[in-house]
């Protein structure tokens, strides 16, 4: 009987090869994963130095470390199936130490490439090595070469014509293995990478003290900020970058989970939710983050390639990195605390008098000084009649300051009122208050400047920022300042709108808004909070009402609460094309400094715009 090729239809053993050809799939579906391995392998073996070559879209990769090397005797060893130093026991699993266990990832990658692989242990005097030729394996010999590990990988998968098709271009497996180099730099941040590209060096990231200095060798992102918090046992260390710098894809949000880069919908969403009311549709943070959890709480071993990672409990994980990632961005780290400049300097820089005179007709008025420039309670301003097209600056315009305008009054006094410490003023002024008014743009933007630059605040958006924080504030505080209608407020609601808002009625008593139903389709609200006018409310109700109905009341009470205060701050607060007096602007601008988050309004847009003096001498050709 032939022992040759078994008919297809009859059970037998498959030749091993073939076994080792699947079994590569597996492991190396992609160069980026062999580069992934390879570089993993030196992890383990303590190196502190890496050097990555690679060309060809990676079908060919040196990965040369100074690791502890491996024994001639181990060599062969090293590139059979299962053969591993680095456990022995299946309980080993649950306390890895190491990326590699399955001994898994030499033996496939020979299967599939010409490999050589050659080594000196440290301490010993020569290096020797072994080749694989697509699984046929030689005998070991010596060689030169220094103490550590180099694995040369050439022609890969040149014997499985199927997976070569599979291949991307050149530049997208390229750009892969430097995505995945970058990930193994960020969970590795002692380690020095050098990083070659058809021989030229590209990139070196010598070891560094923290993950925030690794951080910021390998991204591309100027301003980076760090923070730490641990939830049951769980602990995130996150580095991020602020609002401003965002991007279109969730490529820049890196997961690491005991220091291995994981593809995790959970954590991303995390990060996500953090940045909630940060971000405009479609934009995505950037984040890297490392979250250790308690040993024997998460099981890496779900998949070969071992991105996946599964959490014996999934809340911790996820509460542990929003909480970081949250509790750091309302701090607004990327506000420069930089102290306010003495009132001399701003003097002497800005000549704010200078900036009136065009407008003054008599000669002796412009010259005169104007010694109360300095101080910015009275700093001169623009007559806002300058800037406004008549036909805005109507009665009508006039009489819809409303109530809300005179609460942000009513508030500004109040906080002027408040027993003052002993802080001089210049020092307790924050990034917004210390702001210049010099007038109002197109009934929209205030305009004002700072010691640097000129900037324009979004009036709407600012105001919205500052209504939404103070609701949500009050909330979470259970402190909403209530007024009780003396009629209540009829809403009309679409279908089963009064049996959703009753479903949440609780959440939306804590708001001030109490609410009894009159019908399947109307409720009666009895109590409003009092920073919100009536029709916003109605309004506000009428959009939530539908959500839920919609939604269902799956989503977190946490962001309904927060949708809600953003559309009540939407409609509640001061528009474009609204005049606004100088000191209506001024007391905007103070209560911005209440929240960190001003910049932005909570619908993710930006709140001011900065023109820096420095592009406009340039932009004036006064300095090259
Ligand atoms: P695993 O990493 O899962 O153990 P591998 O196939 O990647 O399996 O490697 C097999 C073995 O070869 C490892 O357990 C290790 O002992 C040895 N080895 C591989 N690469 C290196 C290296 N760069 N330095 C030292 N030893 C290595
Ligand atoms: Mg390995």
């Amino acid at each position: 009987m032939s022992k040759a090729t078994p008919s297809p239809d009859t059970i037998h053993l498959l030749p091993s090869e073939v076994v080792d050809q699947i079994a590569a799939g597996e492991v190396v579906d992609r160069p980026a994963h062999l580069v992934k391995e390879l570089v993993e392998n030196a992890i383990d073996a303590g190196a502190k130095s890496i050097e990555i070559e690679f060309d060809q879209g990676g079908r060919r990769v040196r990965v040369t470390d100074d690791g502890k090397g491996i024994s001639p005797g181990d060599l062969k060893l090293a590139l059979a199936r299962h053969a591993t130093s680095k456990i022995a026991a299946a309980d080993d699993l649950w306390s890895l130490h190491t990326f590699g266990f399955r001994g898994e990832a030499l033996a496939s990658i020979a299967a599939v490439s010409r490999l050589t692989l050659q080594s000196r242990p440290q301490g010993t005097e020569t290096a020797n090595r072994v080749l694989s030729e697509f699984g046929k394996i030689s005998e070991v010999e010596p060689t030169g070469g220094n103490p550590g590990t180099t694995v040369l990988v050439e022609e890969l998968f040149a014997n499985v014509p199927a997976r070569l098709k599979f291949l991307k271009s050149e530049t997208a497996e390229t750009s892969q293995i430097k995505a995945t180099l970058r990930a193994l730099a960020l969970a590795n941040e002692t380690v020095e990478f050098r990083l070659r590209t058809k021989g030229k060096l590209e990139n070196i990231w010598p070891a560094a003290q923290s993950f925030l200095e690794r951080a910021k060798q390998v991204l591309d992102v100027k301003k980076l900020y760090e923070n730490q918090f641990t939830y049951d046992d769980y602990r995130a260390d996150i580095v991020f970058a602020s609002p401003h710098d965002v991007t279109g894809n969730a490529r820049s949000i890196l997961s690491f989970v005991q220091k291995r880069w994981v593809q995790d919908k959970g954590l991303q969403a995390a990060v996500v939710d953090a940045y909630r009311g940060l971000l405009m549709h479609g934009e995505y943070p950037i984040a890297i983050v490392r979250l250790e959890a308690p040993s024997g709480e998460v099981d890496v071993n779900i998949h070969p390639t071992k991105s996946q990672v599964k959490f014996r409990d999934q809340q911790s994980a996820f509460r542990a990195v929003n909480r970081c990632l949250r509790e750091a961005l309302e701090r607004a780290p990327w506000l420069e605390q930089k102290p306010a400049p003495k009132i001399e300097e701003r003097v002497r820089k800005l000549s704010v008098a200078d900036l009136t005179r065009p407008y003054q007709a008599s000669p002796q008025s412009a010259v005169t000084p104007q010694s109360s420039t300095a101080d910015l309670s009275t700093a001169p301003q623009f007559s806002t009649g300058r800037f406004e097209a008549p036909e805005f600056n109507s009665v009508v315009f006039r009489q819809k300051q409303d109530a809300i305008v005179q609460a942000v009054e009513a508030h500004a006094a109040k906080a002027a009122r408040a027993p003052s410490e002993s802080v001089p003023l210049s020092q307790k002024l924050g990034p917004w208050s210390r702001l210049q008014v010099l007038g109002q743009a197109n009934l929209t933007y205030i305009l004002a400047q700072d010691q640097d630059r000129l900037v324009l605040v979004d009036q709407h958006a600012a105001h919205e920022r500052v209504a939404y924080e103070r609701l949500m504030r009050a909330w979470k505080g259970g402190e909403v300042d209530v007024q009780n209608l003396l009629i209540p407020l009829t809403v009309e609601l679409e279908a089963d709108g009064a049996e959703a808002l009753l479903s949440v009625a609780s959440d939306l008593e804590k708001l001030g808004v109490s609410l009894d139903q009159i019908g399947p389709q109307s409720i009666a609200v009895r109590s409003r909070p009092s920073l919100i006018s009536e029709a916003a409310l109605a309004q506000s109700l009428t959009t939530l009402a539908r959500e839920i109905s919609e939604k269902g009341g799956s989503f977190a009470l946490e962001k309904k609460v927060s949708d809600l205060c953003a559309t009540m701050a939407c409609h509640s607060v001061v528009r474009a094309g609204q005049a606004l007096s100088h000191e209506q602007m001024k007391s905007l601008l103070i209560q911005m400094d209440e929240f960190a988050l001003s910049s932005f309004c909570p619908h993710g847009r930006p709140v001011s715009v900065d023109y820096p003096f420095a592009k406009l001498e340039r932009d004036f050709g006064r300095i090259v």
